[in-house]
């Protein structure tokens, strides 16, 4: 395990990180000058061949996304994606805080390459620090000359506005941010037609998420093959993974995708507290499937995660040790879904809830024997049949726990 020198990251600790000053002393805005003397669509491009994928969960490539807006169109826009709300993902948060213009620059650079000269930041409510962050950056990147018209001469005018969301996990879903940026309730749209086509007020719009955005500029400045010729074959590049519960040093860490689960946990986030061996993982967020410690040596990237059964997500990894009550970890994960569910369609307001009345009669101690056949039943139910992926998340979970650790609901149910 050879030491990974940080690249998304390489501010974060830096005094004054935040500020322009700390930025541009450190090589920021750099690439901006390079891209803004590229024509639109080598950048496109490169960010095709650098093989960037998008990280906010979904892994769509980046590129691909962006050839995707109609060229004639005439007003196209791009929404920033800081409604980071999956449990166990805290690394855009982190990066809006600490270093912001690093996201800004890539914004700018994205706006230029796919023609939209209207960007809007959609950030959760609760991020009060990260709403100041992004509002003195902007305004400082427009003091300086990296935004409002004729961006360093070049020709180019763009203008980026931030808007607070109000805490609903759903408003990360793509088009439930755009309908909650538009002034609408946050629920999601029908796809297609996709944002790319149809997006805010109907014009094209390239929704991107901050670990994405902030990788451009790098892109732009060591080109595309230094990009893929990191990682896997097909998870190119390098992520920030977030490892929390029973670690010893929980925390954000920067590493090549393709970086086995093992040296994630036991080389960077200090092993598990005292030097228990570990019960179950969620390697993505609370919405991907659990895996068990038999499945610590995979790489951590999009293609070796799904093959082991569960997805690399937004790279939260959740390490639960062997003293932990998984019937009490799904209620909690159920729990949060229920709350979140937007309530647009059936199987996910009606399905969630009843799961979530079976587990916590489990953890009280009052299931009966029909409750786990219920649980799996509505489960399955509830997989694929919802309007939008929010309600096969909440299930991945349970379906996955109830594979790997059905003993332990059966100890619920006979022993209570
Ligand atoms: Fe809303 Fe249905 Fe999506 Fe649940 S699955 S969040 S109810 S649209």
């Amino acid at each position: 395990m050879g030491a990974w020198q940080p690249v998304l990251l390489a501010n974060v600790n830096r005094p004054n990180s935040e500020k322009i000053g700390t930025y541009l002393s450190h090589g920021g805005y750099e690439a901006l000058r390079k891209a803004l003397r590229m024509p639109p669509e080598d950048i496109i491009a490169e960010v095709k061949a650098s093989g960037l994928r998008g990280r906010g969960g979904a892994g769509f490539p980046t590129g691909v996304k962006w050839g995707f807006l109609p060229k004639d169109a005439p007003v196209k826009y791009l929404a920033i994606n800081t409604d980071e709300g999956e449990p166990g993902t805290f690394k855009d948060r982190l990066i809006v805080e600490r270093d912001p213009h690093s996201i800004l620059e890539g914004v700018i650079i994205a706006a230029y390459a796919v023609g939209a000269h209207r960007a809007f930041v959609y950030i959760r409510g609760e991020f009060f620090l990260g709403v100041k962050r992004w509002i003195k950056a902007i305004s400082d990147a427009y003091q300086h000359g990296f935004l409002g018209p004729n961006i360093l001469n070049s020709g180019f005018d763009l203008d980026v506005s931030v808007h607070r969301g109000a805490g609903a996990y759903i408003c990360g879903e793509e088009t439930a941010m755009l309908e909650s940026l538009e002034g609408k309730r946050g629920v999601p749209r029908k796809k297609p037609p996709y944002p790319a086509q149809k997006g805010m007020w109907g014009k094209p719009t390239i929704v991107q998420n901050v670990e994405t955005l902030a990788n451009i500029p790098h892109i732009i400045k060591r080109g595309a093959a230094w990009h893929a010729g990191i990682g896997t074959e097909k998870s190119k590049g390098i992520k920030i993974f977030c490892v929390s519960g029973h670690v010893n040093r929980p925390g954000n860490y920067e590493l090549p995708l393709g970086t086995p689960l093992r040296d994630v946990i036991y080389g960077y986030a200090g092993g598990v507290r005292m030097g228990r061996g570990i019960k179950a993982i969620i390697p993505g967020g609370a919405s991907t499937p659990l895996i068990t410690a038999d499945k610590i040596a995979t790489p951590m990237a999009f293609e070796t995660l799904q093959a082991a059964g569960t997805a690399l997500g937004t790279g939260a990894v959740v390490v639960m040790d062997e003293t932990t009550d998984m019937v009490e970890v799904l209620r909690r994960i159920t729990r949060f879904f229920v709350h979140e569910s937007c309530g647009n369609c059936l199987p996910c307001r009606v399905g969630g809830h009843d799961m979530l009345e079976i587990l916590e009669r489990l953890t009280a101690g009052k299931g009966g024997r029909t409750d786990i056949e219920e649980l799996e039943y509505l489960a399955k139910g509830i997989y694929g049949q919802t309007f939008c992926p929010m309600g096969t998340g909440m299930v991945e979970p349970v379906l996955s726990a109830l594979r790997l650790f059905r003993s332990e609901f059966e100890q619920r149910v006979m022993h209570k």
